[in-house]
């Protein structure tokens, strides 16, 4: 683990900070589900701790009660386990510390450095200033210190309604920082929180919960995402305030948050996707959700590998998503055993082959990890149409009309007599097999150009394949465009419903991987059953991103 926020740690430690061990914290909010720039965060927090010998938590952000809910604490669990990281028994909430944080309010306000203020919320960022003007003090500004405790206790009993008060840090509204300018800490919210119901009426804001919680769960290094740059001022301002000593207390460090060509990583996006149906849920496989992309076969190590590789910088980039089908391709090459299916099926009678015969072909699953199978081959099989070609151009080196091509794992055959409906369309190949060309036969090394493919007609398994495709276009660099729900891609599902598979997974289970040989990587689907089979293509075979990098 080589970066510039683990090069900052090991400043630290050679400064003599952080004797007793490094922690960090992954931090979300319960407002969604996790998704591929989530999971950068996860495996950098992670991967700090366990590179130093140190500690991650899981620490909700659960500061605002109107967004979150259970559903989403439950699946970021889910998801994190599953990419293969563990907070053992150090899961926290900042509702938690709802209580630690009021007194740390209170102990504010003693210090003179805090105040109760009646402006409304429009008053107050009308009072504001710009960037280049300063802000104008709050009439309330100068309340005093008894005035104070005793409005904070009134907004905390209830005795004001919804925004009529708020409680803001004394700093300066002249700041050049605009989160400086007496920043509001907390509100009046009359909703029900989803761990602390109505205990509460007044709630931190999260520029003031964060911080304070890293300090009660002594974590050494707040790493977070660019955008809180500017809110680090604050942050260092709070810890000092309340006398947190600086060789231990936590130091934010900010990273480049991922962003990926053709990819949406806003929750609020995201939700809306959801919410508007325009996808089948959070674990839609078009979603890039951690829940999407494993419903879609994408696999832990692929995107912890994907992780990796990325980096982690100080400025935003667009990562190719490219590049993440490469990770996983990878993976699943080693990884995923060779079968065979047929998308688009076009049958084939062997003529000079018995009509009952049955041969059972041993095949290899796979090319380095071995294992093997038998393939049942019968007189009548199913082909890929677009392996056939009737008037085929010289370089075609598949089947045409006396040609010769391999069967996989089987014989070579040659293609007699093509079949037509009325419309002209193929229907049907008369072929035959040199039936000496079988591995171990006398002509099993005799060299034609193609090899294909292919189904047994009576043992294959219907099976139900859905191809994905990107969910919006975008331009030719991938940015995303404004009105992305206007950029939907009306293909980004295709759905092939009697695609063939060979005999042997008949009882796979959802979320096994396979190579269908020369189709691409596809998962089984959850939907699946014995009697209907349903397949994701994970990604295809070819990788663009490996060709582009060389
Ligand atoms: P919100 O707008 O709701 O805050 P968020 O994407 O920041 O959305 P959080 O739940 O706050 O969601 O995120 C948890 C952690 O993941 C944060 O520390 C955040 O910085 C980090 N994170 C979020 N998106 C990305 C991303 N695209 N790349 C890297 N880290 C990210
Ligand atoms: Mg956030």
């Amino acid at each position: 683990m080589i970066n510039f926020v683990q090069q900052e740690i090991e400043n630290d430690l050679k400064a003599g900070k952080y004797t007793s061990g490094i922690r960090t914290r992954f931090p979300p909010e319960p407002n969604g589900y996790l998704h591929i720039g989530h999971a950068k965060s996860v495996c950098l927090n992670f991967g700090l701790a366990n590179f130093n010998g140190g500690l991650c938590n899981l620490r909700f952000d659960d500061t605002n009660p109107t967004k979150e809910d259970v559903e989403y604490v439950d699946s970021i669990q889910e998801d994190i386990r599953w990419l293969g990281f563990d907070w053992a028994d150090r899961k926290f909430f900042a509702s938690d510390y709802f209580g630690r944080l009021y007194e740390y309010a209170v102990e504010l306000i003693r210090r003179g450095l805090a105040y109760v203020d009646d402006l409304s919320a429009e008053e107050i960022k009308a009072y504001r200033g710009t960037l280049t003007e300063p802000g104008k003090e709050s009439p309330c500004r100068n309340r005093s210190v008894e005035e104070n405790l005793d409005l904070f206790a009134k907004m905390k009993a209830g005795e004001f309604a919804d925004g009529e008060k708020v409680l803001r840090a004394k700093i300066d509204m002249a700041s050049p920082n605009m989160n400086m300018r007496d920043p509001v800490i907390y509100r009046i919210t009359r909703a029900t929180h989803h761990r602390t119901g109505d205990d509460w009426l007044i709630y931190p804001m999260y520029d003031f919960a964060h911080p304070l919680s890293d300090a009660i769960e002594n974590i050494t290094h707040s790493v977070c995402t660019l955008e809180f740059e500017d809110h680090r001022p604050f942050y260092d301002w709070l810890l000092d305030a309340l006398d947190f000593d600086v060789n231990s207390r936590p130091r934010q460090i900010e990273f480049a948050r991922l962003d990926l060509t053709n990819t949406i990583t806003s929750k609020r996006k995201l939700r809306q996707l959801v919410e508007e149906k325009h996808v089948r849920g959070w674990d839609d496989p078009r979603m890039p959700t951690l829940s999407g992309l494993r419903r879609r076969g994408f696999t832990p190590a692929a995107i912890r590998d994907f992780c990796e590789r990325i980096g982690v910088a100080k400025s935003n980039s667009l990562v190719d998503v490219a590049m993440l089908e490469s990770c996983v391709r990878e993976d699943l090459n080693n990884n995923a055993d060779r079968i065979m299916a047929v998308l688009d099926p076009l049958k084939v009678v062997l003529t000079n082959v018995d009509e009952n015969s049955v041969e059972y072909l041993p095949a290899e699953n796979h090319p380095t990890r071995g294992g093997s199978r038998y393939v049942p081959f019968t007189r009548e099989i199913f082909i890929e149409r677009e392996d056939f070609m009737e008037d085929a151009p010289k370089k075609f080196f598949r089947l045409k009309p006396g040609g010769e091509v391999r069967l996989k794992h089987a014989y070579i055959i040659k293609c007699d007599e093509v079949i037509k409906d009325a419309a002209g369309k193929v229907t049907e190949l008369h072929c035959t097999i040199d039936k000496t060309s079988k591995s171990g036969g006398e002509t099993a090394n005799r060299k034609v150009k193609g090899t294909i493919h292919w189904v047994s007609a009576k043992f294959a398994l219907k099976a139900e394949v859905r191809l994905y495709d990107y969910l919006l276009t975008t331009d030719e660099k991938g940015n995303l465009p404004e009105d992305f729900i206007g950029a939907l891609n009306p293909n980004s599902l295709i759905v092939i419903d009697n695609a063939l598979v060979e005999p042997s997974v008949r009882w796979t289970a959802a979320g096994t991987h396979y190579q269908f040989l020369r189709l691409g990587y596809f998962v089984v689907d959850p939907d699946t059953t014995p009697e209907h089979l349903v397949f994701n293509r994970v990604v295809g075979l070819k990788d663009t991103w490996a060709k582009i990098s060389k």
